[in-house]
């Protein structure tokens, strides 16, 4: 009778996938997207890991720490907006074309949450740290806890206090990112976003990562998509790579990225896999839908890209040498 090991090895040898390695070399195009237009300068620092033929889970940490030090961006990282008790609270996970992942979720005083998520794949058994845990963890490999909290942040958060009312509300208008710091948009639409970055580099290699400070005010303790992995990114190096933005909630009720990859996996370009997760949503809830965004970028291993929204609004940026700072409307279901 063989052992079960052998037979496990034919089992693979016979669906040719013993020694896969992810890799596409042959059709790669290598390119970067990232969510909403600040996206832009994210991927301008994954494509000078990129263009010097470096690997694709370098670039999208590269890229994802840019937003999570600039100030102006209240959503990801440093300043971001805190939650109900005043507290900045991150989130954010990594994922390479071999199914490694980790990440971290209500992770405080750390700017950087993308390079922990990183080290809880490489350092640790485990795929996610949270909240006291994470931050011990972060300690323990050398990063330095700081107040996130910014003086502009703080006042919008008390300007929140004074009806305290929280209503994730879907950010269908053009971004307010940019406004220099201490000009806090009244009502500000944008008071959740995530920076989604997907790579594919010059050896056909994909990785993605996600960051964010999650959702304005929410209750203490609130994780959303981001850090769940097949929720707020997914990476499967034989077919493609989906991250998202949006509440949250609704993504990870749908493993809302995972599905996006299955999909591919079945046939569908990024974009008609973009508009069939979406899609579910809507149809699964279509009252709540109506209010509420929730925006898919994809990108598959021959390097096309797709997107699709519930509201007008969502924007990503697309960079493959040739234009390194293109923002690029996604459809929706809403306009
Ligand atoms: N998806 C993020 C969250 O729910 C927020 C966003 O991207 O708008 O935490």
């Amino acid at each position: 009778m063989p052992h079960r090991r052998d037979l496990f090895k034919t089992t693979l040898a016979l669906a040719g996938l013993a020694g896969a390695t992810g890799a596409h070399a042959a059709t790669a195009k290598p390119v970067v997207v990232s969510t909403w237009d600040f996206g832009v300068a994210a991927n301008q620092a994954a494509w000078d890991v990129i263009k010097g033929g470096g690997y694709a889970l370098d670039a999208v940490e590269a890229g994802a720490r840019i937003p999570e030090v600039d100030v102006k961006n209240h959503s990801v990282g440093r300043a971001g907006y805190p939650d109900r008790d005043g507290h900045v609270s991150l989130d954010a996970s990594i994922m390479d074309e071999k199914w490694r992942c980790g990440a971290v979720a209500a992770l405080e005083h750390i700017e950087h949450p993308i390079s922990v998520a990183r080290l809880v794949m490489e350092k640790t058994p485990h795929v996610l740290l949270v909240g006291a845990g994470a931050l011990q963890f972060a300690i323990e490999q050398g990063f330095k806890p700081e107040e996130l909290l910014t003086p502009e942040s703080e006042a919008a958060w008390k300007d929140w206090l004074k009806t305290a009312k929280y209503e994730p509300v879907a950010n269908s208008e053009v971004s307010t990112y940019g406004h220099a710091p201490g000009s806090i948009v009244p009502g500000d639409k944008h008071n959740h976003d995530t920076l989604g970055i997907l790579a594919l580099d010059q050896q056909g290699r994909l990785s993605g990562a996600c960051t964010t400070s999650g959702m304005a005010w929410k209750l203490r303790g609130r994780v959303g998509d981001s850090p769940i992995v097949g929720a707020g990114l997914y990476v499967d190096g034989e077919v493609g790579a989906a991250t998202s933005t949006g509440v949250g909630e609704e993504v990870i009720r749908n493993a809302g990225s995972f599905l996006v990859v299955e999909l591919m996996r079945q046939g569908r370009s990024p974009q008609q896999a973009c508009e069939e997760a979406v899609m579910r949503i809507v149809l699964r809830r279509p009252e709540a839908a109506k209010t509420l965004q929730v925006g898919f970028l994809a990108l598959n291993t021959k390097g096309d890209v797709g997107a699709f929204a519930i509201q007008t609004g969502f924007v990503y940026a697309q960079c493959d040498g040739t234009q390194t700072d293109r923002v690029v409307a996604s459809k929706s279901v809403f306009s």
